[in-house]
This record gives structure tokens, sequence and C-alpha cells, in this order.
């Protein structure tokens, strides 16, 4: 029997006059996503995308479980397609194709979508005629209208009749790349791949931001960071990701900035150094993963002297979020059994016995000055490491 993979546009609904340019790039990510799992012939029809395998060894639970991922969707269905587009092929497909689903159920009701106007038989037939069928053939079951344990779709459309059972939901969001690109800043704790998560849900392309300080920080909290990023991609499509070279600096903050803003100022230099390969990167603003409150570095003072240190827009989408609910988030996302690995970050290391939560803007801003990192900066700057990042299945 062939199939066919049935997806529902979400957001993009809304869209007014650049939908056509929305439903382009949301067919370039499923094509992308698919990689690897066949070759398919992708339509979109009626706020619908059609993939059709174009060989009978398409993985199919492969590919159902990557389209899970595309932000876009609002829902998707695995469907079989009826011979003909005829009530009989109808009639003959539903109960084989739903047979183990059917056999198991005890209550049962039939939903019948007919965009086609053309088609001879009006909904509530093809539902009565498909119901009866499939009763024939499957007496142990009761028809629910109200809370079926299976619904049987029949969908008529322009190009086929199609059958399958409940949808599954969609990822969601809007299509990666439709929002524009910006810079993470990925350390390897839990929150900030939940924040490049959000953000490319929001139609948001990535390039990621790592500062790393050897040999304080080991190559394996790299590779950790690495690990993440390709589970990220899963969801965000594949990431550029930087690796600066951070020691240098942080010895400076440690032996030449007062021990209670040496987080403050670090933060700063993240900041600053990030915009620049933002720039550089065609990327309009910058994303991590603070949470008001969460640490020293997450009061609101602590966030306006970071916040200062950048000109470009700063998206927090963790800011009103409990630690819970973003382990819950990174559970989904599958970011959490890594992220909780025990490798040291360039933040623990020289951290501040008693770091201010209140610090003075007029105060840090002097004490950076004072130390003068611009030569560092740039020494940084030229010796940046660039890893391409692609989704791990
Ligand atoms: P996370 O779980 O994301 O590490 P956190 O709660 O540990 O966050 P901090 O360590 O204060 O908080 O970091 C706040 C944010 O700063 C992070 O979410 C991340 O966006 C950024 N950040 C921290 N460390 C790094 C790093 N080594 N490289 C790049 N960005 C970093
Ligand atoms: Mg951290």
């Amino acid at each position: 029997m062939k199939e066919i993979l049935l997806l529902k546009d979400g957001e993009i609904v809304l869209k007014g006059l650049n939908r056509r340019q929305f439903e382009d790039v949301l067919k370039r990510n499923i094509r992308t996503a698919l990689f690897g799992t066949g070759q398919y012939e992708i339509t979109s029809a009626q706020s619908t995308v059609y993939i059709k395998p174009l060989s009978d060894d398409c993985d199919l639970d492969e590919a159902c479980d990557r389209v899970g991922r595309v932000f876009g969707l609002a829902a998707y269905s695995r469907a079989a397609v009826c011979e003909e587009k005829t009530l009989e092929s109808v009639l003959a497909t539903a109960p084989v194709y739903l047979a183990k689903t059917l056999r198991r159920a005890k209550t049962f009701k039939v939903e019948a979508k007919r965009s086609d106007k053309k088609f001879p038989h009006k909904s509530p037939e093809i539902c009565r005629e498909t119901g009866g069928e499939i009763l024939r053939r499957f007496p142990h079951l009761r028809v629910d209208v109200h809370n079926p344990d299976v619904t049987v779709y029949v969908e008529i459309r322009d190009f086929g009749a199609y059958i399958h059972a409940d949808p599954l939901r969609g990822a969601g969001g809007i299509p990666v790349g439709t929002g524009g690109k910006a810079v993470i800043l990925i350390s390897g704790g839990i929150d900030s791949p939940v924040a490049a998560y959000m953000m490319a849900k929001r139609g948001i392309k990535l390039t990621a931001v790592h500062f790393a300080s050897p040999p304080y920080t080991s190559e394996r909290a790299e590779e950790k960071v690495v690990k993440l990023l390709s589970k990220v991609s899963r969801y965000a499509g594949s990431i550029k990701m930087y690796t600066v070279p951070f020691t240098k600096i942080q010895e400076k903050l440690r032996d030449d900035c007062p021990e209670e803003l040496f987080t403050i100022i670090m933060r700063r230099l993240m900041m600053q150094i990030s915009e620049r390969i933002a720039r550089d990167n065609d990327c309009a603003a910058l994303i991590t993963g603070e949470s008001l409150g969460q640490v020293a570095s997450q009061t609101i003072g602590a966030l306006g002297c970071t916040n200062d240190a950048a000109d470009m827009v700063v998206f927090r989408p963790l800011i009103g979020m409990d630690k819970q609910e973003i382990i819950n988030i990174a559970y989904k996302i599958d970011t959490y059994e890594t992220s909780i690995e025990p490798y040291e970050d360039c933040c623990t290391v020289f951290t501040p016995k008693h770091p201010r939560t209140k610090p003075i803007l007029k105060f840090v801003r002097e004490a950076q000055e004072r130390a003068d990192f611009a030569p560092l900066v740039e020494e940084a700057l030229q010796n940046l490491k660039i890893t391409y990042i692609n989704p791990e299945y």
C-alpha cells in the first residue's frame, strides 16, 4: 500500500502576502531534515505539505520522527493513498490500512474532509459508508462520536484520497530562517541549549559562540557543547559554531579587576566579543540562557550591567522561567543528560567568593576600562575556531 506524509502548516497560515516565501523555506527545511532517509517529492497546497516517497526503500518511520521536529508545522499524519479517488477505493483501503489500530480499539468514529468539492459523495455519506464497512470487518467495534478510541480520517483532496488515524502534534513555531539570524552564547549548561531551541522555534537561524579557557576547561567540555548543539540542530538545522579562546582574558580579569566584579565584567566581555562575531555573520541579535534571579550574575542589576555592553538586542527567552520549567524542555529536546555531564565551564573558573549582586554600572565600566581588554579581545577574535554542526540522529 502506498503511503504519504501530510503535514499541516502552523502559524504560517496567519501570514499574508509573504506566505509563499514562508512555505518555500518550510519545504526547504523539511527536505534538509529528511536527508538520508530516501527520495521524496515535496509539494504544498491548501495549507498542507505533501511528502510523497519516490521509492519503496524510504524510511518513513525515521522521516516521521524528523518531520516532528521541523518548526512551522501544527500537525502531521502518515497516511495511506487510496488507489483511486473513489468511495469504493476508500472503503477498500481504510479497514486494511488501520487494521492493527482498529483491532485494538473498542470504539471509533470516521471523520471525512472533502476539500475536492467535485467528489460525488458528500462528507456525511463518506462517513456513513466508511463506518459501515469498518463495522462489517470489525464487529467488536462500536461507534462513539464523542470520545472514540480511534478516529479514522478520510481526506478527499485534489490529487487523491487519503486515510489516516489521529494526526501527531507538530513542533509548532515558524520555519527556521524566516525570523532572521542571531548568535546564541552557548555554554555546556542546561539553560543555553534550551534558549537556542526556543529562539529557533521563532524562526531564527542560529550561529553559536562558545568561550573556552584551556587548560582550565578541557577538550571534553568543548566536545560536550558540540554534542549539545548537534541535538539542538535537529530542530534548528545546521549551526556554525565559533570557539573563542578566553584564557588570557580570564587571567587578566583575575589579575587586574576587583574580584567581586569579575563575573560581571567577564559577562560584558562575552557580550562584546559575541556581538563582533554576530556582525561578521549578518546576525542582528544575541541570545543567552539567562533567567532572572537564578544566580548572582542574573539579578536585575547584574543583567543591566551585562546588557549595557551590547548594542544589539539581546533575547533572553528563559528570563521568566523556573529552573524546573527549563529542565522539562531540556528533557523534551534530549539535551538534559548531556548538560549534566560534569565538565568545567569557563564561568566556573576563578569565580569570586562574593560576587556583587547589585553592581553599579559606572564602577563596572571604569574597572573594565582601567584593565583595558581591547588588545586581548582583538587577539581572541584573530584566533577563533570554527566548527560546522549538523543534526545528530
Ligand atoms: P547555562 O546553563 O546556559 O550555562 P547558567 O545558568 O549556568 O546558564 P551562567 O553560567 O551565568 O548561567 O551563564 C549565563 C549565560 O551566559 C548562559 O546561558 C549562556 O548564554 C552564556 N554563557 C555562559 N558561559 C558561556 C560560555 N562558556 N560560552 C558562551 N556562552 C556562555
Ligand atoms: Mg553556565
